[in-house]
């Protein structure tokens, strides 16, 4: 169902919060949880806040979704994010993102909503008589404002290019078109092993790298009525895997310096700016072009494209702070 804003426009973001379990060690260190998920939509602060405190962060937040440290990922996937993914089935483009610090999540999100997402993708075609469908599957990876290819072990960067029609495009991105699940399956690999080279070449990548996982589907009707041009669809969708969150926080926190300069990720504070501006559907700039991220996903974020958010967030006190950051990112993009 849409749901209308104030203003009567769409309501085009999707927006979840997951909260992970204390891990291991955090229960061994004695760590606790001060947050409470209260209902399917509202988590709660619960440690007594100081008076100073209580005026810079809100107790309660209400999201879309609020998914408990025992849901598991098929259900987050199918109230976060089920109905935005398989608008790319009816010729409307999408995009899947979790962000969240690192260590709170987001791959372990991704990596099965992705598989749930491809499978209902399969299911949902194989259903539908009178149309043929094509899929087409590439991935990359952004580092330090360079692109690179998943699915080549060539590692030089790739160039962004605008297309009048099309947007930008990520020139020479390699781009298979999937035969079966397991040809799906095997490329899944592929790309994950392609990454795990970068990351013994560069510590710590993956919290500063952006990974993203697009399908593009085209469908056509096997008969054509005349030359309709629209009975051909052509859509994508992006599945999103961000670089840790706090590589943007500081920027976004009320009230803490900016100590960190040289580790803010371009890409994601773009993109954080780029998702309030769109959120609050004023009319002015947005800065797509300001990012090698935000290009890249500009024809799937905005526009009539439909967008699902995950934040994922660590439940322990030792991390309240990026836990604040991360709802306070979820709030602005409702
Ligand atoms: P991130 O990608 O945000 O850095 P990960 O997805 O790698 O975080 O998660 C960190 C660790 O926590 C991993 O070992 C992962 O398996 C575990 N984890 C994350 N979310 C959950 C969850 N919802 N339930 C159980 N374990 C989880
Ligand atoms: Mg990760």
């Amino acid at each position: 169902e849409q749901m209308q804003g104030p203003s009567g426009r769409e309501e085009r973001f999707v927006v979840s919060v997951r909260m992970r379990p204390l891990n291991e060690k955090e229960i061994a260190q004695n760590d606790v949880s001060d947050w409470e998920c209260i209902n399917d939509t509202t988590i709660l602060y619960r440690n007594n806040l100081s008076v100073s405190e209580r005026s810079m962060y809100p107790s309660a937040y209400t999201f879309d979704n609020v998914f408990r440290v025992d849901c598991s990922t098929r259900k987050v996937y199918e109230k976060g994010a089920r109905e935005v993914v398989l608008s790319v089935v009816n010729g409307i483009n999408a995009s899947v993102f979790a962000y969240g610090q690192t260590s709170s999540g987001k791959t372990y999100t991704m990596s099965g909503i992705t598989e749930y997402a491809m499978a209902d993708i399969y299911d949902c075609i194989e259903k539908r008589n009178g149309r043929e469908y094509i899929l087409k599957f590439s991935a990359m990876e952004i580092y330090n404002e360079s692109v690179k290819d998943l699915l080549s072990a060539d590692s030089t960067q790739l160039r962004l290019l605008d297309d009048p029609e099309r947007g930008t495009i990520v020139e020479k991105l390699t781009e298979e078109t999937l035969k079966d699940w397991n040809h799906f399956k095997e490329l899944l690999s592929a790309c994950e092993a392609q990454r795990q080279i970068g990351e013994t070449a560069l510590n710590e990548a993956s919290s500063r790298s952006h990974q993203i996982l697009r399908l593009t589907i085209e469908s056509s009707a096997h008969e054509f009525v005349g030359n309709d041009k629209s009975s051909t669809l052509t859509a994508t969708v992006n599945f999103v895997d961000l670089a840790g969150s706090e590589r943007a926080s500081q920027s976004l926190s009320a009230g803490t310096r900016l100590k960190e300069g040289c580790h803010i990720n371009r890409s994601l504070l773009t993109l954080g700016t780029v998702i309030r501006k769109l959120s609050k559907g004023r009319n002015g700039h947005v800065p797509f072009r300001d990012s090698k991220l935000t290009r890249i996903l500009q024809s799937t974020l905005g526009g009539n494209a439909r967008t699902a958010i995950i934040c994922t967030m660590s439940p322990a006190r030792t991390h309240v702070e990026q836990s604040r950051n991360t709802l306070l990112f979820a709030s602005c993009a409702k």
